[in-house]
């Protein structure tokens, strides 16, 4: 292993000191290319040696300002001492025993911490909701699936164009976003309609024509829906949308399933994203940001429906101890400040990012909530751009500034939570440098 050069801490800005990549990065890249799988999707050549706050140091001591949060993961910052201190304490106590066959106190206590917080209607006396933790967000939606089907006994499921909801087969069959998660790995998983995201016009077409002609309601066990669509281009819906969903679910014995995977655990200023809308629902499926970075994710449930008995759901790993106590961690450092940050620097993004708009109108205005926000490319003619995207992902790189795309032409802006107003400001500089450089912007497309 190379060993890689280590400051005390990091800067709170960009820091490039070698052209990019470097030699350190460019050897580990090479070694990688010999031996991972080509289907991982990088879009340029960063080699994380380490990450503090909303910084992260590669192997050869550059920094970057980091926007993505290793895919909207690190809620808490990269490294956040306190979560890093329960996760050591932790792993000191009790790395593994397996939640399916035994108990330890870590998993009860983030179970309960989650449901009593699940946006579902009060049940009395008893927790809001019953919890199963799995490992990624793939895994929740998967058992999602299975649950609903097993408590309706039905088999359709209605889900969206522009969705994403995971990799494996249940999860894939949801997934409605590009055609190369699809291609040539079918059979998917039949029962799946998906229409278009967002709009009651979407919702009455549903309603009245699919409903009445060629899927029959009480044959269909769950709509599964994002709060908020994550990589189909942070995609707020209309509003009513999700309100409708769950009349529609109401109407027809249906179960409404919220995939919270990339837009809840605080992300949007609000622990769930559905809270912005105030609708209850039936399933709530989590992952990404829940552990702060350490693989976990959960499904929700109203008790009265994970009624499943033992033997029929379980796994291995889900909701180990070391990633219960790294989430235990995690939502107390949401609720004491962090979502708030949330919210306060989502709308200074927001603001910043329309200024902007208004010098280049070829960066449409952003859209989305708390740090959970979005701006579309366009080409002279107003067409949405993907290579201009991409070409603008690439140069902020090269000037320190990590970014990820989504939807077609989208740049999601999708930082640790605890990101300050001089990094926003940073990040927007760095931007608007780029979208004035007329080799980078006025290529044709
Ligand atoms: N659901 C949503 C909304 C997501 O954004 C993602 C990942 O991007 C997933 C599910 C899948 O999560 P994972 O990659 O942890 O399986």
């Amino acid at each position: 292993m190379l060993s890689t050069p280590v400051n005390l801490s990091l800067p709170n800005e960009p820091r490039l000191v070698t052209a990019l990549p470097g030699s350190r990065a460019q050897a580990i890249i090479e070694r990688d290319r010999a031996v991972t799988s080509p289907s991982y999707t990088r879009d340029y050549p960063l080699v994380v040696a380490r990450g503090e706050g909303c910084m992260v140091e590669d192997v050869d001591g550059n920094v970057f300002l980091d926007m993505t949060a290793g895919i909207a993961v690190t809620a808490t910052g990269h490294a956040h001492p306190e979560v890093v201190k329960a996760i050591q304490a932790q792993s000191a106590r009790l790395l593994h025993m397996s939640g399916t066959d035994f108990y330890y106190e870590p998993m009860v206590e983030l179970a309960e911490q989650l449901a009593m917080r699940a946006p579902f209607p009060s049940s009395g006396t008893g927790f809001p909701a019953k919890v199963f933790f799995t490992n990624s967000g793939a895994e929740s939606n998967e058992g999602a699936i299975k649950l609903a089907r097993y408590y309706t006994k039905r088999s359709l499921i209605v889900a969206f164009l522009g969705a994403f909801h995971g990799r494996t087969y249940g999860a894939m069959s949801l997934t409605g976003s590009k055609a190369v998660q699809r291609a040539n790995f079918g059979p998917l998983v039949p029962g799946v309609t998906h229409i278009p995201y967002g709009t009651h016009a979407s919702l009455d077409h549903l309603e009245k024509q699919l409903f009445a002609t060629i899927l029959p309601p009480d044959e269909v066990a769950a709509i599964a829906v994002e709060a908020i669509q994550g990589e189909g281009g942070y995609i707020v819906p209309e509003d009513g949308f999700l309100q409708r969903i769950r009349d529609i679910c109401d109407r027809y014995g249906i179960l409404m399933i919220v995939d919270e995977v990339q837009a809840g655990m605080g992300r949007t200023g609000r622990l769930f994203a559905i809270n912005h809308w105030g609708v209850m629902s039936d399933i709530i499926t989590t992952a990404k940001g829940i552990a702060s970075g350490l693989p976990l994710g959960a499904i929700l449930a109203r008790p009265e429906l994970m009624t499943w008995p033992p033997g029929s759901h379980a796994t291995t790993f889900g909701g180990n101890p070391v990633a219960c106590a790294a989430g235990i961690a995690t939502l107390r450092l949401l609720e004491s400040g962090l979502m708030t940050n949330a919210t306060q620097m989502g709308e200074l993004l927001q603001a910043n990012l329309t200024q902007l708009h208004n010098k280049f109108p070829r960066m449409s205005l952003p859209r989305g909530k708390g740090l959970m926000v979005a701006v579309d490319l366009l080409n002279e003619e107003g067409n949405l751009d993907s290579k201009l995207r991409d070409r603008i992902i690439q140069e902020a790189f090269l000037q320190g500034l990590l970014l990820l795309g989504c939807g077609k032409a989208a740049i999601r802006f999708c930082p640790p939570l605890v990101i300050d107003s001089k990094q926003i400001q940073i990040a927007v500089d760095i931007l608007s440098q780029i979208l004035h450089s007329s080799h980078i912007v006025s290529k044709s497309t």
